[in-house]
């Protein structure tokens, strides 16, 4: 019945919704889709063992007369960062080996009470903190187009389960890049909402200020009826803004005429592979200019210093963040201890990997008395300048084009050992956190050796409408996106 890859999520709500479909035949279809291909991904950590009741809990509520919400019995995974009543959520970090939150996170309220169907737990980076996914406790998670290589990260198991068609739709977290990197590496789309625009209630933090709660999807529709279910006011996060949401499934454009789309200049030269250079010229530069929109070059002069205000920034978050799991509160505790400090030291030490201890070290340094002013405070000012290059870019343009990733998937352990490298998988998606603005990463073609290339609209504040509508047009006026892993 489901073809995992045309089947969208707006086709299984709308036929579980009239009881065309029952929400049990899809959940058992892609059950068995994972039972067949999570091995060779380890996309997934967690499948919950209930899925099928609560699939014939959505039946039994529509069969009763009750009307079914917009997400009726579609499967979705959940980074494993976002708390679940009583279900393991552990950041994959040994330090919340067998934590179990007592509370949900906004997100799945919400995705519940649209009767949306979470069937899992999908692997990720240790805290979010990677862009390859090989950090992880639950070990690497593998790319569909080519096992050898990695999938992005730090949602890397949230992409590859949109990517392998595991599940149509899945959560990531995005702090400087960690929905729209891996998005672009698995071939799907993946979108950062503006900061503020989805709770952070229950979103495991790494650096507050930065993070932010998104949906993968493979279309551009299938996102729009995520968004639509977990964006929004809530008082229980102090960050969250309380404007109105608009309904993201009108995508309604089909020209672009009057459309101006920026570029930036110092994007597209210097660290960017030509290959993603060309594609994005050719494949979308080219459509939009025929749909009619006007392309303008705009300068983002500050973006240079992304990368290095990022991770000051996020590291000191970060530092302070995790100075709650001290092996008393949550998870695991270092069996070696004999004292209150022994108790903190080697818990900490037994149970974050070496990247997050890294972080937590830099993070730490640099909000230390006597260069405080000189890091993390000088930081926070770039960020500023950043924001005023966005401000005067929009005064001229409607969304900002740019590649999402300098290079390709690359081959696992190929950076492991240079986190620098690492880390400059992130110069396109930063300055979006740093700015809070949104957005969205899209397939728009492939490598010669197959591999997916993903391109990046970053838009105004709140204006994720924009950006989805965008998308959608260029899917209907390509076919990228429809290429699926040979799996
Ligand atoms: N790769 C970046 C980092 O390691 C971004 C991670 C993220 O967005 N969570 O910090």
């Amino acid at each position: 019945m489901i073809d995992f890859y045309k089947t969208s999520a707006v086709e299984i709500a709308k036929n579980v919704k009239s009881g065309e479909w029952k929400a049990v035949d899809i959940a058992q279809t892609y059950l068995d889709r994972i039972n067949d291909k999570n091995k060779s991904l380890n996309a997934f950590i967690r499948i919950y063992d209930d899925v099928i009741e609560s699939a014939q809990a959505i039946d039994d509520k529509r069969n009763n007369g009750k009307p079914l919400g917009n997400l009726a019995g579609v499967p979705i995974g959940i980074k494993d960062n976002m708390c679940e009543k009583n279900r393991l959520t552990t950041a994959c970090s040994k330090i919340l080996s067998g934590y179990k939150p007592p509370y949900n996170a906004t997100v799945i309220d919400k995705i519940e009470q649209q009767d949306g169907l979470i069937i899992g737990k999908t692997n990720m980076d240790e805290f979010a903190m990677g862009s390859s996914n090989e950090t992880s406790f639950y070990g690497a998670v593998n790319n569909p187009f080519d096992t050898d290589r990695i999938p992005g990260g730090s949602s890397g198991g949230s992409a590859v389960a949109v990517s392998a068609g595991l599940t149509p739709l899945s959560l990531g977290s995005d702090t400087g890049g960690s929905i729209r990197q891996p998005a672009a590496l698995c071939g799907v789309l993946g979108m950062k909402p503006t900061y503020g625009r989805v709770s952070r209630y229950g979103l495991m933090a790494y650096s507050s200020s930065l993070d932010q709660i998104g949906p993968f999807a493979r279309y551009s529709e299938d996102a729009a009826l995520l968004l639509n279910s977990i964006a929004g006011y809530d008082n229980k996060d102090s960050s969250s803004v309380d404007i109105e949401k608009p309904d993201y499934l009108e995508n309604k454009i089909t020209s672009l005429k009057g459309k101006k789309i920026g570029i930036v200049r110092s994007f597209m030269d210097e660290g960017l592979s030509t290959e993603i250079k060309t594609t994005i010229e050719n494949n979308v530069i080219d459509v939009l200019k025929s749909l009619g929109a006007e392309i303008i070059e705009v300068e983002l002069p500050h973006s240079k210093f992304g990368i290095a205000a990022y991770y000051l920034v996020a590291t000191a978050e970060a530092s302070s963040n995790l100075g709650r799991y001290d092996g008393i509160h949550y998870g695991f505790r270092s069996e070696n201890i004999n004292d209150l400090e022994s108790i903190y030291v080697n818990s900490r030490s037994e149970g974050f990997g070496p990247e997050v201890i890294r972080r937590i070290l830099l993070g730490t340094f640099s909000l230390s008395a006597g260069y405080y002013e000189e890091y993390y405070n000088k930081a926070t000012k770039v960020r500023r300048l950043i924001l005023n290059d966005y401000i005067s870019a929009f005064k001229n343009v409607d969304a900002i084009l740019t590649p999402t990733s300098p290079t390709c998937a690359f081959k696992k352990g190929e950076k492991s050992s240079n986190p620098i490298e690492m880390y400059l998988s992130d110069i396109y998606t930063v300055c979006n956190n740093l700015s809070g603005l949104p957005g969205i990463s899209f397939n728009c073609g492939f490598s010669k050796e197959g591999l997916p290339i993903g391109a990046q609209f970053t838009g105004n504040v709140f204006e994720e409408n924009e950006l989805l509508q965008l998308v959608n047009i260029f899917e209907k006026n390509s076919s990228h996106h429809l290429t699926t892993p040979n799996i």
